[in-house]
């Protein structure tokens, strides 16, 4: 029993030294517009998830601020494996939200149906990722994207969303070894959201420049 309880100690004393190593240099990372120790600093999110959300709570720190660092982390470390994918075997998964709200579009089995009324920016950014070779869905929650997914078999893919559903999505990927690449909404919310068009093409683009 004495030594069950000294691991306990052991292991609850190695996950709060590995959260406030994470917090550190996390925040310091962000200050400095640069990302030290990236692989450890995943690693060890990935460890002590919910210690390191604590110890933001704690001190009153951004966690939102250090979820967006944790995107912008794993895109820089997934863009080398992201470019050697070929864009046909990409798949970019458009938030429904993004549309306008008198969207025409109808639902199918295979998300929403852009009908390229010009009421939102969508219809052309489709056409645009799809000249580049992607495959595009407009998607009206995780559980199509996950469907799609098992269907087509992406290698990569691109994710679009608010915070929350970007970092759950990269989880996800990562657990089923997928490329995954993250590109956050302008503004949250279920209706008329806004996207940087540009930030996503910034993503989409890449390993495709030269071609
Ligand atoms: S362009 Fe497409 S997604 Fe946008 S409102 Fe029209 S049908 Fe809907």
């Amino acid at each position: 029993m004495i030594t069950i309880g000294e691991l306990t100690l052991v292991l609850l004393a190695g996950s709060f030294l590995t959260a406030i190593f994470v917090v550190t240099v996390s925040f310091y990372s962000i200050k400095r517009g640069h990302f030290y120790f990236p692989r450890l600093v995943k690693s060890g999110l990935v460890m002590s998830e919910g210690m390191v959300k604590g110890i933001c709570n704690f001190f009153s720190l951004d966690d939102k601020e250090l979820t967006a660092f944790f995107i912008r982390l794993h895109n820089t470390m997934n863009s080398k494996a992201f470019s050697k994918i070929e864009s046909s075997k990409r798949a970019v998964f458009l938030p429904q939200c993004l549309r306008n709200s008198q969207c025409p579009a109808n639902l199918t089995p295979e998300g929403l149906q852009c009908r390229r009324c010009g009421r939102c920016e969508i219809g052309q950014n489709i056409d645009r990722l799809e000249n580049l070779g992607y495959n595009v869905w407009i998607a009206p929650g995780s559980t199509l994207i996950k469907r799609m997914v098992i269907k087509y078999k992406p290698e990569a893919v691109i994710g679009i969303g608010c915070l929350v559903e970007v970092k759950e999505g990269l989880d996800l990927l990562d657990k089923i070894n997928i490329v995954g690449m993250g590109v956050l909404t302008m503004k949250d919310g279920c209706v008329e959201t806004a996207l940087n068009w540009n930030d996503l093409f910034e993503v989409a683009l890449l390993g495709l420049e030269d071609k």
